[in-house]
Order: structure tokens, then C-alpha cells, then sequence
């Protein structure tokens, strides 16, 4: 089944294809783009950071509900994240309604003072938006740091990953193609 993405009006533009072509090319998978008026809700003004739990609840009612979409569905935000407990998350799945979503806030140079570069952002883009999707299609965490279902921690180890499942999660994620 082919993976949707929604691409929110704020997060940044002209990346959007090859960041779709990057998760399809991980994932083994094709992606294709959705357009629906969204609610990103969950705003925590002291945090001034986005709650995902929200944003899911909102996306699962919103999209799975109100317009049967089918197929895993990621949200790609600009919006900075949290879930209780963390102080950020680069995103959130929940794999039980087929809803994810990934944050750019924390994915591009220019939060770390570091020189813009619209390669990098795609990258992690394309890595950490297949990393969510990978949850949908039932994968966990991974333990080795160059497969795309490793979580980060940082942003060193988010770039150390690479764009592409390991053999084991590849063959556990099975294929949506065939070869
Ligand atoms: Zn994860
Ligand atoms: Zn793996």
C-alpha cells in the first residue's frame, strides 16, 4: 500500500519531491502526496513547542475519519515537537491508526548555527519521515546506528544513519513491490 504525505503549509518549500523519493526509495515503497485542510493543534505556549500526541489525535480524526484515507499517512511539519517526558521529538507514529509525523524544526542547519543546506534537509527529512513511516509498516527501534528505524538522539546520530533499513528491518518491513 502506497504512503501518503501531507506537507504542511508552513513547513519548507521545494524539497517536497525529492524528500517523497527518498522515503520511497528506503522504504521500497511509493509515496505520493495528499492535500487536506489540516488543524495542527497542540500548541504549548511556555514550551512554544507542539504537542505530537495532539497533532496524531487530530490527524487520525481528521484524515483517517472525515476523508478515509488509506494507506500509512505522514505529516510533514515545521512545527517543533514534544510528547510528555521529552524535551523534543523529531516525530511520532502511531502505528495502531496508521497517523505519523515529522518536524523540520530540528532538521535543518540553521537551528544549530550552522551554514543552511537544502541536501542536508532533505536527507534528514527523507530519513526520519521513512523512520516514522517504518513504524506504521510495523517496524521498531533498531540497534544499529546506520539503519533508518535507529533512534537519534541527536543530530550527529541522526546523521550518522543512513538512508536506507538495514537487512533485517528490510526484510521484516517485507516489500510493497515486488524485487
Ligand atoms: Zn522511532
Ligand atoms: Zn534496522
Amino acid at each position: 500500500m502506497g504512503i501518503n504525505i501531507l506537507w504542511d503549509r508552513q513547513a519548507p518549500e521545494g524539497i517536497e519531491l525529492p524528500v517523497a523519493r527518498m522515503i520511497e526509495m528506503i522504504l521500497g515503497r511509493e509515496a505520493g502526496f495528499v492535500e487536506y485542510p489540516l488543524l495542527i493543534d497542540g500548541y504549548d505556549r511556555n514550551r512554544n513547542q507542539h504537542d505530537a500526541q495532539k497533532i496524531l489525535d487530530r490527524l487520525q480524526d481528521t484524515l483517517t475519519r472525515r476523508y478515509e484515507v488509506a494507506g500509512p499517512l505522514l505529516l510533514v511539519t515545521s512545527r517543533d515537537l514534544y510528547v510528555n517526558g521529552c524535551d523534543f521529538v523529531f516525530g511520532l507514529a502511531r502505528p495502531a491508526s496508521g497517523v505519523a509525523v515529522v518536524s523540520t524544526a530540528r532538521l535543518g542547519n540553521s537551528y544549530y548555527g550552522r551554514t543552511p543546506d537544502d541536501a542536508d534537509l532533505i536527507d534528514r527529512t527523507a530519513k526520519e519521515g521513512a523512520h516514522e513511516v517504518g513504524h506504521l509498516l510495523g517496524l521498531g527501534h533498531c540497534e544499529n546506528p546506520e539503519c533508518v528505524m535507529f533512534r537519534p538522539r541527536t543530530l550527529d546520530e541522526l546523521d550518522r544513519k543512513k538512508k536506507m533499513l538495514c537487512p533485517a528491518c528490510r526484510e521484516a518491513a517485507g516489500s510493497g513491490r515486488e524485487g
